[in-house]
């Protein structure tokens, strides 16, 4: 990765004490040639790395420092810098505040739209109403009125009417007269830049004057995403992009692209496709994940999240009794499912992203894990010890594995079992996982 390419072509440099024109030369083309790898326009990364060689220029090699640690730092901060420096938040004040999507058809804005829904519902207090806008396609209506019964959010619909316009106003009048406080409005992409679209997105925006316009767009495709961007940016004046699909091995050169080109900063991204994978958009970690740091900070945070610490606390208080039975283990595996896709979260591990490209790990990983842990009676499940031969046999029947997938499931409770138990007992390892106090 980036990062390392830089450290091995500083190596030479050790021994020097000052960084020169002749020994950076080759880790600038080398900087130069990630950033277009990762779908960084060519002119954005041949000012970039001028600006980077200027820093690094004349400046002195502590040597504390090793020179190569120095020029990943100055090639992060940069990255960093040019994605906006720091997160901008949403706006969502007022009475409702009102947010409209833009984008081409497949970006993700009907899915976008109900993480933002799900997120302001649940992180912070609000009473969204969904409003569906594109009249075009029956099934984006109904596709996100199933993602708002999911998350249970109220979705506006009028079937009756091809005017997007009206039914964006109908909903923000519903929304005010119901005591909603957000509404976000989900509108028609269509495949490519078109005439029409471009109208009535500019319409909408003019009617309901909203406080945020979002401009969602596919981190998968590279430089066109870039394209549209501009626009969009020139026809609306979008306030803030969405990056979506930014999962698993995606490059995050369109970050930084679409930032410089527009101007405008990167709100959120989108790592998935359920309701929970979105993330406040951070340039320092994307500037990481860039340079092939991987996006721990992230990764972290998602565990803290979803790690119920009263659940934790329980948890402890079991373990250190010998009573973690296979309730509770169906509750740690339905846990780890609630952080979203374990291929997703995975992903974000330095090193593990590219390890895993081939494999196929998901949820499925959990089915028969879950199933024959539901075919146990209530007493087999609280005390596993019970579970002999004529157990087994039952219980593999019941759940359609084997009496060896069985065999090896309660092998892995009794290791896991141990594992926590250890991880527990001096109480330090605990106290530093997320959610423990
Ligand atoms: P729209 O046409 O702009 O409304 O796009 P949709 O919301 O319907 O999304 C198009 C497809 O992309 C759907 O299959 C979504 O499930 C998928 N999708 C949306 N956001 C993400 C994301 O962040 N990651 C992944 N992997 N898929 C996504
Ligand atoms: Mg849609």
């Amino acid at each position: 990765n980036l990062s390392e390419k830089l450290e091995r072509s500083f190596k030479i440099l050790k021994g020097q004490g000052k960084i020169t024109e002749l020994n950076v030369a080759e880790t600038l083309k080398e900087v130069r040639r990630s950033l277009l790898d990762a779908d960084v326009n060519y002119k954005i990364a041949k000012d970039f790395t001028n600006r980077v060689k200027d820093k690094a220029l004349g400046m002195n090699v502590l040597t504390a420092v090793k020179p190569g640690q120095l020029m990943v730092k100055i090639v992060h901060d940069e990255l960093a810098e040019l994605m906006g420096g720091k997160n901008v938040d949403i706006d969502v004040k007022g009475n409702p505040a009102i947010v409209l999507m833009s984008g081409l058809q497949g970006s993700g804005k009907t899915t976008f739209s109900g993480k933002l829904a799900n997120m302001l519902k649940t992180k912070r207090g609000k009473k969204p109403l969904l409003v569906a806008c594109d009249v075009y396609r029956p099934a984006a209506i109904e596709q996100l009125r199933v993602l708002g019964e999911q998350i249970g959010v109220p979705v506006y619909t009028d079937e009756n009417s091809k005017d997007p316009v009206g039914i964006a106003q109908a909903a923000i009048r519903q929304a005010k007269a119901e005591g909603k406080d957000v509404v976000i409005v989900d509108t028609a992409g269509r495949l490519a830049i078109d005439e029409q679209m471009m109208t009535e997105i500019t319409a909408i925006k003019k009617a309901i004057e909203p406080n945020e316009t979002l401009f969602v767009v596919d981190a998968m495709t590279g430089q066109d995403a870039v394209n549209t961007a501009k626009e969009f940016n020139e026809r609306l004046d979008f306030d803030g992009v969405i990056l979506t699909k930014l999962d698993g091995d995606t490059r995050g050169g369109a970050a930084l692209s679409i930032r410089t080109v527009v101007n405008k900063p990167i709100k959120f991204v989108g790592t998935g496709e359920k309701m929970e994978a979105i993330d406040a958009f951070h340039p320092e970690r994307m500037a990481d994940r860039i340079l092939g740091m991987g996006d721990i900070v992230s990764l972290v945070e998602k565990a803290q999240e979803q790690f119920d610490a009263e659940e934790a606390k329980k948890l402890q208080k079991k373990l250190s009794k010998n009573q973690f039975n296979f309730n509770d283990f169906l509750g740690q595996i339905q846990q780890i499912k609630k952080m979203g896709n374990i291929k997703d979260l995975a992903s974000m591990i330095p090193g593990v992203g590219k390890a895993l490209k081939n494999v196929d790990i998901d949820d499925d990983a959990f089915k028969s894990v879950e199933a024959i842990i539901h075919s146990m009676t209530p007493m087999e499940r609280e005390m596993p010890d019970i579970i002999n031969g004529s157990r087994r046999k039952r219980i593999a029947l019941g759940s359609g594995t084997t009496v060896q997938d069985v065999n090896r499931l309660l092998k892995q409770f009794e290791e896991s079992k141990k594992m926590m138990k250890m991880l527990s007992g001096g109480g330090k390892m605990m106290r530093h996982m997320p959610g423990m106090k």
